[in-house]
């Protein structure tokens, strides 16, 4: 697997591969790899010729007092892994790299950045939009495969590649978990082992919705109130949102129908964790 830090070298090494014909698969990330990010870089290797994956924790999408420092970053670690999980280049810019002196342009998304965490996290869809957006500019991939574990990210950067007419398809691969149903996130190092147990109540508490919908429930507010009830009898969690709006629109239903997504943000102590679950109701 070939290691590039360099934008111009990037640029000179895709312009050979696409010299040859191949299509190029492209798996962007913070690092600090798990299953989530493996699955989607096998998922690449098996629909494309050429595999590219990207580490950069991205300054512009972490708010003041966010995690942007502690971030947990292994470089060796996630080198050897993305390699045994079909990489073929991986791009490890450096901040300055990204963002040399006087850059001065975002790119900012509409619509869909105004609820969920764009509600929670003001300016983190506008870092995430502009860092993709540079990235495939930089990587010019075919396919690029992002996680369902972000599905309003997902959401948004779909949008994005329509509206401004990229050249590429956006793929959204299901969320990975633990055997126990913790949706896997490099955020979840941060967990002591007993607020580890607690994080279940995000999981247990989308089961529970997914029972009350197959019982019958379609009252969205009723169902809110019975998650946010289970939630807030751990001690350990506090809620930062708890909601249920119709999917793949994210617009607000008083009553179920069609698909539906639950999207839940949770503070485990000082964690904050993020999951959801797509209904047919
Ligand atoms: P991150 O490194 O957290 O920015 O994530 C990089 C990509 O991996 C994003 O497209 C995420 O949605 C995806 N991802 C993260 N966790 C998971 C997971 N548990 N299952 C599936 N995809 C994931």
């Amino acid at each position: 697997m070939k290691v590039i830090e360099m934008i111009a070298e990037m640029k000179e090494f895709v312009t050979k591969v696409k010299r040859q014909g191949k299509t190029i698969g492209f798996v962007p990330t913070m690092g600090f790899l798990h299953e989530g990010h493996l699955t989607l870089m096998r998922k690449a290797a098996e629909k494309t010729d050429f595999v590219v994956a990207s580490i950069f924790v991205n300054p512009l999408q972490f708010g003041a007092g966010e995690d942007f420092e502690e971030y947990p970053r292994d470089l060796e670690r996630d080198l050897r892994l993305a390699e045994s999980a079909g990489v073929n280049l991986m791009f490890t810019p450096g901040v300055t790299e990204m963002y040399p002196s006087g850059y001065g342009t975002t790119v900012e998304v509409g619509s869909l950045t105004d609820k969920l965490c764009g509600r929670s996290r003001p300016g983190h869809f506008r870092g995430v939009t502009t860092v993709v957006t540079k990235l495939f500019n930089i990587v010019e991939p075919d396919i690029a495969f992002f996680g369902q574990k972000d599905a309003q990210q997902a959401a948004i950067l779909n949008k994005m590649a329509a509206d401004l007419n990229m050249n590429l398809e956006i793929k959204v691969v299901p969320i990975v978990r633990e055997t126990d149903g913790l949706a896997m996130s490099s955020r979840n190092k941060y967990l002591s082992p007993e607020e580890r147990k607690a994080a279940l109540v995000l999981s247990q508490g989308l089961e529970l919705a997914r029972n009350f919908v197959a019982a019958g429930a379609r009252n969205t507010a009723d169902l809110i109130s019975e998650i946010t009830d289970f939630i807030n009898r751990e001690p350990r969690a506090r809620i930062d949102y708890v909601e249920v709006l119709s999917f793949p629109g994210f617009s607000e239903t008083e009553n179920m129908h069609g698909q539906v997504i639950i999207a839940l943000a949770v503070f485990i102590g000082g964690t904050r964790l993020i999951d959801n679950m797509v209904l047919e109701v």
